[in-house]
């Protein structure tokens, strides 16, 4: 990770303050400084940007321990200005997992938010609607303006654009009706729109603005960047490619039936299977190579071979591919929960990126026709 420090573990999660960070507490001192002159308010409003560091981490974890409940490890928690990033090893296929995932970061701060809500109520220093708009560095109220900053994060997070978990709430609801890769691409779109006229926005009003967009503008592009690449790759489970229409074989068949099976179709590698357990795959090489050496009445226990690398149909493209290449294999069996459920090819995967290309320059040429907005 480029630009950032590792600060700590949590969850078993490493944490990253991206060096952005540091030009806001930079900021926060110096804005504070020349207010006040004074070295107490400006340790105060350093614990203040501390504090609220510590509620950001803790509406990533919310997001963390949300997407390990649907199985999947988070690589690393980054910290930038605007909140923080979860990186997860992959996004939850499932629209509705998305959704979760999403909002468990921002309900963490809504949680937040309450549990300090009723705490200066029961003491009587609730902040006051203008205290909470305009929160305060270094002011007095220390716990209401660490409520206020909990609302804001919510408030924020709620733009629906790419980095924000608005943007995640936008793509998840669009991909219950569209495609995945297409619903991520309108997303972008949105996101980078909005990232427009919130720049426009702040050069008449507040130049914060124009930073928050810079954010948001840069979150799309890269999310976009991203679906480029996954439209043609990653992204996409191996179980929307893979091969369902293959014949497997049995340890105990002769390689008659192997050479049988392999003229008759297209196969040219079979899955040997107990049930629909893998046990070997029996590759053409291998069938060549044990014909020639002990003829077509040799069992395919003994011609297969054991150390093949299956993938798992929830496995992304981009993972099983790099598995192709490295083994060097024309075919891998596809498994879930450990049964045989088809077959990816190296030539699976080009047809796939083929049809996916012509079905982009469909939707170029239908969107060509009004005003169209450029797209990958
Ligand atoms: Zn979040």
């Amino acid at each position: 990770m480029r630009w950032a420090w590792k600060i700590g573990k949590l969850a078993g999660i490493d944490v990253y303050m991206h060096a952005t960070f540091l030009l806001l507490i930079l900021f926060v001192l110096i804005a504070s400084w020349v207010e006040k002159h004074d070295a107490v308010t400006t340790v105060y409003s350093l614990v203040f940007v501390l504090v609220i560091f510590g509620c950001i981490v803790l509406h990533e974890l919310g997001h963390a321990l949300m997407a390990r409940r649907y199985g999947i490890r988070t690589r690393d928690i980054v910290l930038l200005p605007i909140g923080g990033v979860s990186r997860l090893e992959r996004m939850p296929e499932e629209p509705r997992q998305e959704l979760l995932v999403a909002l468990a970061g921002p309900a963490v701060n809504v949680l937040i938010a309450a549990a300090l809500f009723v705490f200066l109520f029961l003491v009587g220093r609730l902040p006051t609607g203008r205290e909470i708009a305009n929160i305060s560095w270094n002011g007095a109220h220390f716990w209401g303006s660490v409520l206020s900053v909990n609302l804001w994060l919510v408030v924020f997070n709620a733009i629906p654009a790419f980095p924000m978990d608005g943007g995640r709430v936008l793509r998840a609801f669009l991909a219950t009706r569209m495609e995945y890769t297409r619903a991520t691409q309108t997303a972008a779109h949105i996101g980078q729109a909005i990232a427009l006229i919130f720049g426009f926005l702040g050069l008449f009003t507040d130049p914060f603005l124009v930073f928050i967009a810079l954010f948001v503008w840069m979150g799309a592009s890269g999310e976009a960047a991203m679906v480029q690449m996954r439209t043609s790759l990653g992204g996409i489970p191996v179980q929307r490619v893979m091969l369902t229409n293959y014949r497997t074989l049995l340890p105990d068949d002769t390689l008659d039936k192997a050479t049988e099976y392999m003229l008759a179709g297209w196969q040219q590698d079979f899955p040997v299977v107990f049930g629909d357990h893998v046990l070997g795959v029996l590759r053409r090489e291998d069938l060549m190579r044990a014909l020639a050496q002990g003829g077509t009445s040799l069992a395919v226990r003994d011609a297969m071979r054991r150390d093949f690398e299956p993938i798992d149909s929830h496995d992304m493209l981009e993972q099983a591919v790099q598995v192709l290449q490295r083994c060097g294999c024309r075919s891998l069996p596809v498994e879930h929960n450990g049964d045989l459920v088809g077959i990816l090819t190296m030539e699976n995967v080009g047809e796939f990126m083929m049809i996916q290309s012509a079905l982009r320059q469909a939707r170029h040429a239908a969107a060509a026709t009004p005003k169209a907005m450029t797209s990958g």
